[in-house]
């Protein structure tokens, strides 16, 4: 297996954490972007205690600058960035008939602009290099609506879509999306309080541990050059 430069955005917790723990001692270099710099650091310090290669760098993603000086920084130090991981997202649900029109708005943010923020930045560098693959953590959201989760699954099939497309529009290009359903993590935070007391009493009987998610990603970053694992949908066979 080739040791590869991957480019994780939320990396401060949750699946982006466990995917750097996974990644790293694959063999993998890890580049650690979130706004939770302290986060990052502990972690960072972790992985090299352990003798594997991390960094990190403060990244919102919500702003095309710093997810520029992300990428670019990541390319200009080691000459190329194989592997864009598009993770960040947050997910603060409510009923539309809520009005909870700032949160529609973050999520729209992080999530799908976040999402075309990291192409902006990283799709110019990786065709010029002629090879590339960009991993985004999807949701099995992104396959279906449930009452309360309408703004969410809209940013999720929106960014499914996009990388969809980018995968039909470029064959040097490997797009993989990872669809997991619920996973232990910090994301169940704002939103309406009565509709994310149901998700975390669903997330208690139902939840993947992160490093599950971690291992699916792993595996797609490690197929061939010329395989593309387009997506892996997961979930608890206790929630089927
Ligand atoms: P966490 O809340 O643990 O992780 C979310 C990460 O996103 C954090 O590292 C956070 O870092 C980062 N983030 C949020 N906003 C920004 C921003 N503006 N700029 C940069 N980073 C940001 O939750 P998960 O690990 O669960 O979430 C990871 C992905 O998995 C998300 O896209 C989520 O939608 C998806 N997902 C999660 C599921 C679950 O059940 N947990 C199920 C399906 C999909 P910081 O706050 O430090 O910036």
């Amino acid at each position: 297996m080739s040791s590869k430069i991957v480019l994780i955005t939320g990396a401060s917790s949750g699946i982006g954490a466990a995917t750097a723990r996974r990644l790293a001692a694959d063999g993998h270099h890890v580049v650690l972007g979130a706004r939770r710099v302290d986060r990052l650091e502990a972690l960072t310090r972790e992985l090299r205690e352990a003798g594997h290669n991390a960094e990190h760098a403060a990244l919102d993603v919500t702003d095309p600058e710093s997810v520029k000086a992300f990428v670019e920084g990541a390319h200009t130090r080691h000459g190329r960035i194989d592997v864009l991981i598009n993770n960040a997202g947050i997910m603060p649900l409510s009923r539309l008939d809520d009005t909870r029109v700032d949160d529609w708005n973050q999520m729209i943010d992080v999530n799908i602009k976040g999402a075309l923020n990291s192409i902006a930045a990283a799709l110019p560098l990786m065709k010029a290099q002629g090879h590339g693959h960009f991993v985004s953590v999807s949701s099995a959201l992104a396959h279906y609506v449930a009452p309360a989760t309408s703004v969410y699954s809209a940013t999720k099939y929106a960014v499914r879509a996009i990388f969809d497309g980018l995968r039909k529009e470029d064959d040097q290009i490997r797009v993989t999306e990872i669809s997991p359903s619920f996973t232990e993590s910090e994301l169940l935070q704002g939103g309406d309080p009565a509709t994310m007391a149901w998700v975390q009493s669903m997330a208690e009987r139902f939840n993947l541990p992160a490093s599950t998610v971690a291992g699916a990603i792993a595996y797609a970053i490690d197929q061939p050059a010329d395989v593309d694992v387009s997506e892996i949908v997961i979930r608890s066979r206790a929630e089927l």
